[in-house]
C-alpha cells in the first residue's frame, strides 16, 4: 500500500464546484480517497494552485504521421536535446520531439492525460507502440474513419445499425478509443486527385456526402454508447470563406446525449476564415462562437497558433497540398489504403504575414466569445498551430487584456481592420483556465467516470501542483509569473507518485492506454459478415486475420467496455 498526503492545496477542482479552497489531498495505491493513515508521505503544497493533471483532448503525439514529421525535419531534431539523467531518457526536437521528449515536458507542465488526434486503424500498431513509450500520461486513440469504404458504403444505404457495427470491428481491431472524421470524404476523394468543397458535395465512387457521412456518424455513435462524441474536423480547413462549412455543420448537430456533447468540433480557428482570397480574409470568429453559443450540442478546441516554427500534419491531405502549393518547401503525401490519407508539411507562422496575425487573433477570439468554457478547449492541435509547450504563453494572453495589447501593437498593421481582438476587454479567470485545460476535456471525452480530470475521493490521483499563488498574484498585469508558473509544476503527480518536480522528471513513468469495445450483438459482428469479409479479402493488402492489434501492444491497457443499443 502506498499513501501520500497532499497539505495546504489551494483546490480549483470545477468538475465538483471547488474554486480555490484551501484543503489536503488524500491517496492510496493511486486513487483518491477520503483520508490516509498516519505513515503516509507528505507533500507541502504551501498554498499553491493545485489542479487535476491536465488533460490534452487533441494532440498529434505519436504514429506514422508524427513520426514522418521527425524524418522531414532534422533540424528540429536538433533543438531541445536534453542528456540521459537518472531515470530520463535522451530526448530531442521542437515542434516534433522523440516520445520521451513529448512525455517529459507535458509532464512538467503537468499533464497526465492525452488523446492521439488521429490513428488509421491499418497503422495502429505504431501508434500503439509509441504510447507505451510516452511514459507519464495515459493515452487515447482518436481512430479515422473519413475514407473508410464500408462505412461510406453504410452511410450511402442510410443504415445506422450497419455502420455502428463497423465502428464497432475497427474500434476493437485497432483498440481506438473514438470516432475522427477528417474532413470527411475529402480524404478519400483525394486520393483520386479531387477534394470536396462543402458539406452537400457527393464523394466520387461512393455517392455520399460528408453531411451524410457525419450525421449517420453522429447517430451511430451514440447507438454504440461511446464515450466521446464524435471528434470531427471539418471539411475546407484552412480556405478563406470556410467558416461557412463550419455553420452548416454546425446546424447540422442533433442533441443527442444528456451527459456531453454531440459533435466535437476540432481546431476551430483553421475553418473561421472569412473572405475569399488569402488578401482578404477576416475572422468569423463572431459568427462561428454565436453558433457555438446556441447550440449547446457542440464542443470545440481552439486550434490556437503562436508565431514561430512547427510543423503541420493532418490526415487532411488536399488540405496539405494546398499548403505545399503555398509554402513551395517540403511535402509529404500518404494514402492509407481504403481508410484515410495525410499530409505533413513543415511551416513558419509570421508575424508579418496579416494572414497568419488574423489567424493568431481568431484562435484567441474564439476562446474569450464563447461564453461557457466547457464548450471551448485549450488547444494549438499540437504541434499544427504550435507546439503544446506554448499553451503557458496562451493562458497568459486570454488572462490578461494588457499582454494581449502588448502583442496586438506587433502584428502586422492591417491585422486590425480584419478581426475583432483588438476591442475585446474580457479575461479569464483561475477557474475558467483550469476548466479549459483539464475539467472540460475530461467531460467531452466522456472518461470522467473512470476518474479522470477531477479530485474528487475515487478519482484518479493525476494531480498537478503548480508555483502560483492566486491570491498574491494579478493575472491581468503579472502575467510572465503566470506563464513561468504553467511551464513547471512544483509536483505533477500521476497515479499517486510524483513524477516531475520543479521541471524535472524524477521517476519513470507507467502509463496506460484506454481503448474503447463496444459490445455489439452476434449478427451485427462483421468478423461472420460475408460481404464484409469478402470484400476485405478482396481490397485490403492485409489478411483480416492479421489486421488486429495483439494484446502484446497494449502492456497496460484499459478497457471501457460499452453495450450497443443495437
Ligand atoms: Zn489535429
Amino acid at each position: 500500500m502506498s499513501e501520500l498526503l497532499i497539505r495546504n492545496a489551494c483546490v480549483i477542482d470545477p468538475l465538483n464546484g471547488i474554486n480555490g479552497e484551501i484543503m489536503d489531498i488524500s491517496i492510496r495505491d493511486g486513487r483518491i480517497v477520503e483520508e490516509v493513515s498516519g505513515n503516509a508521505q507528505v507533500i507541502d503544497a504551501a498554498g499553491c494552485l493545485t489542479l487535476p493533471g491536465g488533460v490534452d483532448s487533441h494532440t498529434h503525439v505519436c504514429g506514422t504521421k508524427v513520426n514522418f514529421g521527425r524524418y522531414m525535419s532534422p533540424e528540429d531534431m536538433r533543438a531541445g536535446r536534453t542528456a540521459r539523467n537518472g531515470c530520463m531518457h535522451v530526448t530531442s526536437g521542437y515542434s516534433v520531439p522523440t516520445t520521451f521528449g513529448n512525455s517529459y515536458r507535458y509532464s512538467n507542465m503537468g499533464y497526465t492525460t492525452l488523446l492521439e488526434g488521429a490513428m488509421a486503424p491499418l497503422e495502429a500498431r505504431h501508434t500503439h507502440e509509441e504510447f507505451t513509450a510516452t511514459p507519464h500520461q495515459d493515452m487515447m486513440a482518436n481512430t479515422l474513419f473519413d475514407g473508410n469504404w464500408a462505412i461510406m458504403e453504410a452511410v450511402r444505404d442510410k443504415d445506422v445499425r450497419r455502420t455502428a457495427a463497423v465502428v464497432a470491428w475497427y474500434l476493437k481491431a485497432a483498440r481506438g478509443f473514438a470516432i475522427k472524421l477528417t474532413n470527411p470524404g475529402g480524404t478519400e476523394a483525394w486520393g483520386w486527385g479531387e477534394d470536396v468543397s462543402g458539406i452537400h458535395d457527393t464523394v466520387p465512387n461512393f455517392e455520399v456526402t460528408p453531411a451524410e457521412i457525419i450525421g449517420t456518424m453522429i447517430r451511430a455513435n451514440e447507438v454504440l454508447r461511446l464515450p466521446h462524441s464524435v471528434h470531427l474536423h471539418c471539411n475546407n480547413l484552412g480556405v478563406p470563406g470556410n467558416y461557412q462549412t463550419t455553420l452548416d455543420t454546425i446546424g447540422l448537430v442533433p442533441d443527442l446525449n444528456k451527459t456531453r456533447q454531440s459533435l466535437y468540433l476540432t481546431h476551430v480557428q483553421f475553418h473561421s476564415y472569412g473572405g475569399t482570397t488569402w488578401r482578404d480574409i477576416d475572422s468569423k470568429s463572431e459568427e462561428i462562437c454565436k453558433a457555438v453559443n446556441n447550440t449547446p450540442q457542440v464542443t470545440i478546441d481552439m486550434g490556437q497558433i503562436m508565431f514561430g516554427r512547427t510543423t503541420t500534419m493532418t490526415a487532411d491531405g488536399p488540405m496539405e497540398f494546398k499548403l505545399y502549393m503555398l509554402h513551395r518547401n517540403k511535402w509529404s503525401n500518404h494514402d492509407v489504403e481504403l481508410e484515410t490519407g495525410s499530409g505533413i508539411i513543415p511551416v513558419y507562422y509570421f508575424r508579418k504575414s496579416m494572414v497568419n496575425c488574423v489567424m493568431w487573433a481568431i484562435g484567441l477570439e474564439l476562446a474569450l466569445l464563447t461564453k461557457n468554457p466547457w464548450q471551448c478547449l485549450l488547444s494549438t492541435d499540437n504541434p499544427n498551430g504550435a507546439p503544446f509547450v506554448k499553451y503557458p504563453e496562451i493562458i497568459a494572453l486570454l488572462m490578461s487584456k494588457k499582454l494581449r495589447d502588448q502583442e496586438c501593437a506587433l502584428l502586422e498593421p492591417r491585422t486590425e481592420h480584419h478581426v475583432p481582438l483588438f476591442a475585446i476587454d474580457r479575461e479569464l479567470d483561475w477557474n475558467e483556465i483550469a476548466i479549459m485545460t483539464r475539467s472540460a476535456q475530461a467531460k467531452a471525452l466522456g472518461i470522467r467516470d473512470i476518474g479522470k480530470g477531477h479530485l474528487a475521493p475515487g478519482a484518479e490521483a493525476d494531480v498537478a501542483i503548480y508555483p502560483l499563488k492566486t491570491s498574491e498574484i494579478d493575472p491581468s498585469t503579472q502575467y510572465q509569473q503566470v506563464i513561468a508558473g504553467f511551464s513547471r509544476t512544483k509536483f505533477t503527480i500521476k497515479r499517486g507518485r510524483v513524477v516531475s518536480r520543479n521541471g524535472e522528471v524524477i521517476v519513470d513513468g507507467a502509463n496506460s492506454t484506454i481503448w474503447v469495445k463496444p459490445k455489439v450483438p452476434e449478427e451485427y459482428n462483421l468478423s461472420n459478415d460475408p460481404d464484409f469479409v469478402r470484400k476485405f479479402q478482396e481490397y485490403y493488402t492485409v489478411r483480416m486475420s492479421n489486421y488486429p492489434v495483439q494484446d502484446v501492444y497494449l502492456p497496460r491497457g484499459v478497457c471501457i467496455e460499452t453495450e450497443a443499443d443495437l
